[in-house]
């Protein structure tokens, strides 16, 4: 297996960043994850312009012009012989003393890595993952901006582990005010009165890439779409909810269970619904079509 580091291609076990790198140190840095089906890496550009969004966000110098990024991409596809596959690209403040201060690295850290894309279990897009609310609550618009796709991820992790202890697959964050924002990885999508809701922006979230093609597909086959405040109330009214991802692409969501409160777990079972299977079936198409290109 091979990786992209600085500027080369080199054996995965031949690749090593500093244990003074302020990515390893203090989490100061920024990725994307990207799909690639057949050959072609779905939704490129919008994925560097979010990368570039990121850097701007954090002050940090990507190290590479647009180009040269996209060939560096394909140069470890190719290094790998990979045509579905998933791809990480990160880039870290780099190397520097000890020190909060940006300016004691000199050089970011850039960084791809590909592997085969293994599918998710079929099981889950049939029967739905199951989910929680989860007690941890999303950073602040005003700390660590959502918007930032940074590598300061505890938050997200500690969700995570409260999943996992109960059992499931996914965490679902509220805000500081106690709205809905997204999953851990992911963002969230309800139906609610045949409308499609899904937390905005405003509420702390990323903009998924994802996201935006599921609410472009949605308001292309009719459905009306909502993107607003949301209580977590209203996800356990819903008919149907999915979260969506670059990987997981639409993902049915069957239960949720409310963590937030002690000793109170208001569970909500939902069957896999029309308009998740719609949207998926749909989203595949444009995936096929923008491959074929
Ligand atoms: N929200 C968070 C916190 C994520 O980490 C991700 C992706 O990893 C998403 C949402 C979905 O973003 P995208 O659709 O661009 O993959």
């Amino acid at each position: 297996m091979f990786v992209y580091l600085n500027n080369k291609i080199v054996p995965a076990s031949e690749a090593k960043v500093s244990v003074f790198d302020h990515g390893f140190l203090y989490g100061d840095g920024i990725y994307e994850t990207m799909r690639v089906y057949d050959g072609v890496i779905f939704m490129l550009d919008e994925h560097i312009k979010r990368l570039y969004r990121s850097a701007s966000l954090i002050g940090l110098n990507i190290p590479k012009k647009i180009p040269d990024i996209k060939i560096s991409i394909y140069e470890t596809l190719k290094a790998n012989s990979l045509t579905n596959a998933y791809v990480r690209l990160t880039i870290s403040r780099g190397y520097g003393t000890i020190g909060l201060d940006p300016d004691l690295c000199k050089e970011p850290t850039f960084v791809v890595m590909t592997n085969e894309f293994k599918s998710y279990p079929r099981s889950y897009y049939k029967e739905g993952i199951k989910s929680i609310i989860s007690s941890v609550r999303r950073n602040l618009k005003e700390a660590i901006n959502p918007q930032i796709k940074s590598l300061n991820f505890l938050n997200n992790i500690l969700a995570k582990i409260e999943a996992k202890q109960a059992d499931v697959y996914e965490a679902i964050m509220l805000n500081a005010e106690g709205y809905l924002t997204e999953g851990t990885i992911s963002n969230i999508f309800f139906v609610k009165d045949n409308i499609l809701c899904t937390p905005s922006v405003e509420c702390g979230i990323l903009d998924g890439i994802t996201r935006a093609i599921v609410i472009d597909l949605a308001l292309k086959n009719g459905l009306e779409v909502k993107e607003g405040k949301f209580t977590p109330e209203e996800l356990y009214m819903a008919s149907e909810v999915f979260i969506t991802n670059t990987t997981m692409e639409v993902m049915p969501v069957s239960s949720i269970v409310d963590r937030t409160m002690h000793n109170t777990a208001c569970i909500a079972h939902k069957p896999v619904g029309e308009i998740s299977k719609l949207l998926l079936k749909k989203y595949q198409q444009e995936v096929n079509g923008y491959v074929k290109e």
